[in-house]
């Protein structure tokens, strides 16, 4: 591909003045990157350019048929301000499991990720530093062809924007109340449950706000068939301990292969610490419940981290869990962590990708 062009803004916007007033998604930086992708020609033209409204047709396809997938992950800056991306590979990685599922061309992963760190050099200095304050990094690609007909599109544009954010939980570790959900269902075995797609949110959004109606941060999704097994918690993959031993649902093709997910799986298996991926009821979580030993249960993704899950609800039983504290599992694992990402401790998997 040919080199990334640069077109730097003339207009820098103001960076935030009190870092800890950050909220997620909500200010961007001054530049984002972006390349198109034609039949014929592949992926073409990567340029950085100043951060901006994208002019697409009203006819684009993405906006009828959602052919649309994205990514979500983040920088870091160190306590010595070198700037530190997490597994980014893995990121792009599946970026591309989605885009095949979507008809949606491949990237080429090694240059995604150049992209991203030449992007990331360009606005640097919006990588906050205070504690817990990371570059959310949002890349995209969306079908833009002007055309109504159903198939897969001929033109797309990948692009990428940054956003500085916050602490998810100012307070730190913050135990959340979840709802299991009975009547909607957010994926099938066949469907994109697998995929970061935006189709998959839109058929969340009405469980969700009924969830948050009674009071409940997010839901618990079960299997779509049986409405027996446990899938994942909106926008985290969820891990119980039930008598000493540490479950997840495994990846049966409805649910996200979260990339917190795996890593939870790695430091458990380094640790030594039991750890198994199989189906899971939510009767098995009741009567692990009614019996005492549901010991935790927390979600795991980029933007919490580690999120320990205080309350479940299911239908009228209410199962508070480890008296709605934060248990020493879940604080072992976001420490560690946390400990990785913001490169306070030694590295031995070789996680961390510093940004030079
Ligand atoms: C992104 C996402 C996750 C978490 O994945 P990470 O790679 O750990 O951030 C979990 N579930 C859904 C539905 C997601 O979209």
């Amino acid at each position: 591909m040919t080199a990334i062009k640069k077109e730097l803004t003339k207009n820098p916007k103001k960076k935030p003045q009190d870092e800890s007033k950050l909220t997620f998604g909500d200010t961007f930086t001054d530049h984002m990157f972006i390349m198109e992708y034609d039949d014929g020609q592949g992926w073409h033209d990567p340029r950085i350019v100043p951060y901006g409204p994208l002019a697409i047709d009203p006819a684009a396809m993405v906006l009828h048929y959602a052919q649309e997938v994205f990514e979500g992950m983040k920088a870091y800056r160190t306590k010595d301000g070198r700037v530190l991306l997490f597994r980014p590979e893995e990121n792009f990685k599946r970026m591309n499991v989605s885009n095949e599922r979507l008809c949606v061309p491949a990237i080429d992963e090694a240059f995604a990720l150049k992209a991203l760190t030449e992007l990331i050099k360009v606005d640097k200095d919006w990588v906050p530093s205070l504690e817990g304050t990371s570059l959310y990094i949002r890349p995209f690609i969306i079908a833009v062809d002007p055309h109504l007909g159903v198939r897969p599109a001929h033109h797309y544009y990948f692009v990428i924007i940054l956003s500085p954010v916050s602490a998810y939980y100012p307070e730190g570790l913050n135990p959340v109340k979840i709802y299991v959900e009975t009547q909607y269902v957010r994926a099938v075995k066949g469907g994109m449950g697998f995929t970061k797609t935006g189709g998959n949110y839109a058929a969340s959004l009405r469980a969700q706000a009924e969830a948050e109606d009674q009071e409940y941060t997010q839901v618990l999704w079960l299997d779509g068939v049986e409405r027996k097994y446990i899938e994942e918690v909106g926008t985290m993959n969820v891990f119980f301990q039930i008598d000493g031993k540490v479950v997840t649902p495994s990846l049966q093709g409805s649910i996200l292969p979260g990339i917190t997910r795996k890593s939870v799986l790695d430091l458990l298996r380094y640790w030594k610490t039991p750890v198994e991926e199989r189906r899971i009821t939510i009767d098995e979580i009741a009567a692990a419940a009614d019996s005492g030993k549901l010991d935790e249960a927390f979600g795991t993704g980029t933007a919490a981290v580690i999120s320990p899950i205080g309350e479940l609800k299911w239908k009228e039983k209410h199962m508070p869990i480890d008296n709605g504290e934060i248990g020493p599992l879940s604080h072992k694992l976001y420490t560690a962590l946390t400990d990785l990402q913001w490169g306070n401790a030694a590295d031995p998997f070789g996680w961390t990708y510093e940004i030079k």
